[in-house]
C-alpha cells in the first residue's frame, strides 16, 4: 500500500537535517547580533554541481537557468548548496528586483532540492531572521 501524503498548509518544512523552518527561532538566539560570524565559502565547483544538477527553472520551469546566491550581503556570495538558487534569467532578475518574495524562494529550494536545504545555515548566512513564512506559490 502506498501512501501519498498531500503537503498542507501546515506542514512543517523539514530540511536535510530534520530540522523545521519554524523550530530555527528556538535554535538561534532571538537576536542575530549575537549569532555566530561564518565565513563564506568560495568553490566554483559548487555552481558547476548545481548546474549538473537543474537544467530547469524552479519558478517556472525554463531552461537556461542560473545560479543565485541569495544570501550575498556585504560579506560576499558563499559557495555553498543551501544558499544556491536555480532559476531562468527572468525569475533570476525578479528575485533581484524582489518582485517576488523571499518566501517564495525559500519555498522553491525546499520544494526542488530539499537534500540540499539547511535552514539554519541559511539564517546565520544571512545575518537575519528569514521571513516567518514560506510562500507556496499558487
Ligand atoms: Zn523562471
Ligand atoms: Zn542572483
Amino acid at each position: 500500500v502506498t501512501t501519498t501524503k498531500k503537503p498542507s498548509a501546515k506542514q512543517e518544512y523539514r530540511d536535510s537535517r530534520g530540522v523545521a523552518f519554524a523550530d530555527v527561532r528556538f535554535m538561534l538566539s532571538e537576536r542575530p547580533s549575537g549569532w555566530p560570524k561564518i565565513k563564506r565559502v568560495e568553490d566554483p565547483r559548487v555552481c558547476q554541481l548545481m548546474h549538473e544538477l537543474y537544467k530547469r527553472c524552479w519558478r517556472c520551469g525554463a531552461g537556461n537557468v542560473q545560479a543565485h546566491h541569495e544570501f550575498a550581503g556585504s560579506r560576499g556570495a558563499s559557495d555553498e548548496l543551501t544558499a544556491i538558487f536555480m532559476l531562468c534569467s527572468e525569475c533570476h532578475s525578479n528575485v533581484h528586483t524582489r518582485a517576488f518574495e523571499t518566501g517564495e524562494l525559500l519555498y522553491l529550494k525546499w520544494k526542488h532540492d530539499r537534500l540540499n536545504v539547511d535552514w539554519v545555515r541559511m539564517h546565520l548566512l544571512c545575518g537575519y531572521w528569514l521571513p516567518d513564512l514560506i510562500v507556496r506559490r499558487p
